[in-house]
Parts: C-alpha cells; sequence; structure tokens
C-alpha cells in the first residue's frame, strides 16, 4: 500500500496538506484523528456512533484509529496526531482532567484495514507521547513580543480558563478560518502556549510547542 489520502467531502478533491510549522512552534500534528479502543475488527466507515477511547495512548501499543480528509502519509511513515477524550474531542476541553488526558502523539504507520476515497481506519504503533501537561517542560522556549491575545490577528472571540492551569483563546473569521490557542500556566505563573489548532473549511492541523510572550510585556 502507497499513499493514503482522502477527498474532500465538500469539494471532492484532494487538497495539499501544508506541511510547514510556523517558526515558533517545534513540528505538526494531524487534528481529526478518531482513537478507538478496537482490537481487531472494526465498525463500517460510515458508522458514527462508537465509542470513543478514553485510554491515553502508551509508549510501544498498537492502535486502530480512524482517519480522515485532513491527512497524506504512506505505510511505514511516521505522524504526529492528537488524542484526546471524547467529551474533549467532541465538544472541547471542559476540565483540567480532559488536558491532563490528552497528548500529541507519535505514531508509525503500520497497515490500512479498510478505507475508501473519504476516510480509513489504520493501525499504528505509539513511538512518542507528549502530554499537553508536559509539553512546555518538553521543548525550549520560543519568545514572542505579542500578548496571547492579539497573537492571531483574526479577531478574538473567546477567552476560557479551565481549572487554575488553562486558558483556551478563540478566533475566527466569519467561520471560514480560525484558532483555538491551548495556553499552560506552570508553577511559576509562567504561560506557555504548547497547542495551537489551526482550521480553515474541511481542514485542520495542529501546531505544538513551547512558545512564552516576552516577559517585557507581561504585566
Ligand atoms: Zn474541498
Amino acid at each position: 500500500m502507497g499513499r493514503v489520502r482522502f477527498k474532500c467531502k465538500n469539494c471532492g478533491e484532494y487538497h495539499d496538506i501544508d506541511k510547514n510549522t510556523p517558526v515558533e512552534f517545534e513540528n505538526w500534528a494531524y487534528s481529526k484523528v478518531e482513537w478507538s479502543d478496537f482490537k481487531d475488527s472494526v465498525p463500517p466507515l460510515s458508522e458514527e456512533h462508537w465509542s470513543r477511547s478514553e485510554t491515553l495512548p502508551r509508549l510501544g501499543e498498537t492502535r486502530i484509529i480512524k482517519v480522515g480528509v485532513t491527512f497524506d502519509e504512506s505505510t511505514g511513515s511516521e505522524f504526529y496526531a492528537d488524542y484526546r477524550t471524547e467529551n474533549a474531542f467532541f465538544n472541547g476541553h471542559e476540565t483540567e482532567e480532559e488536558f491532563e488526558n490528552s497528548a500529541i502523539v507519535k505514531c508509525r504507520f503500520d497497515e490500512v484495514i479498510i478505507s475508501d476515497e473519504y476516510s480509513a481506519w489504520i493501525k499504528v504503533t505509539v513511538t512518542q507521547v507528549l502530554r499537553y501537561d508536559k509539553i512546555a517542560e518538553l521543548f525550549p522556549p520560543h519568545y514572542i513580543y505579542d500578548a496571547f491575545e492579539d497573537y492571531s490577528g483574526l479577531g478574538g472571540e473567546g477567552t476560557e480558563d479551565i481549572g487554575k492551569k488553562w486558558r483556551i483563546i478563540t478566533w475566527s473569521a466569519q467561520g471560514d478560518l480560525g484558532d483555538t490557542l491551548y495556553i499552560f500556566k506552570d508553577s511559576g505563573n509562567v504561560r506557555h502556549l504548547v497547542v495551537r489548532l489551526n482550521w480553515c473549511m474541511a481542514e485542520e492541523i495542529i501546531y505544538f510547542g513551547n512558545v512564552v510572550e516576552n516577559i517585557d510585556r507581561v504585566k
């Protein structure tokens, strides 16, 4: 099996994925990955009603995931994919615990179980797990001059604090494109932008790293 990618349900075409990472981030990850607890058999690709996994992926384990339009890889390749629990996947993060159970997961693409033009069930091996609340410790800081609230420039729509450690800032431009910023506050009260979810039309991609506001600008 060679290249695995999917048609956009909106226009029926293949879209190229921009795999470049903005300089302030470490790398990028696929966002709309659906993690299952299935071991062998999987439901049909058209089936939407199944329980997404509540179990954080562990190093070395084999997992079955469902991938769709924002995906373009060949078997044998390695890629990063977002993992979050079912509620956070469908409704966004609502508790600190959901952040502790979210991670950027490096996967090796082992095989395709079943695929059609729009999606596939695939088998992967987990080769790295970067929990959201550990990302800031794992990478050196990249400083930016603007406050996070001004960062995207698209026009802020919402800031929400989840517990003491997390802030989510949402932006969008007339519903066509937007960003969600996930900001972690460490024990020294320094805020780190660790995950940026960037979406436009049918596609979503995540950038991750350790972006820190320039200290001079922090009030
Ligand atoms: Zn399209």
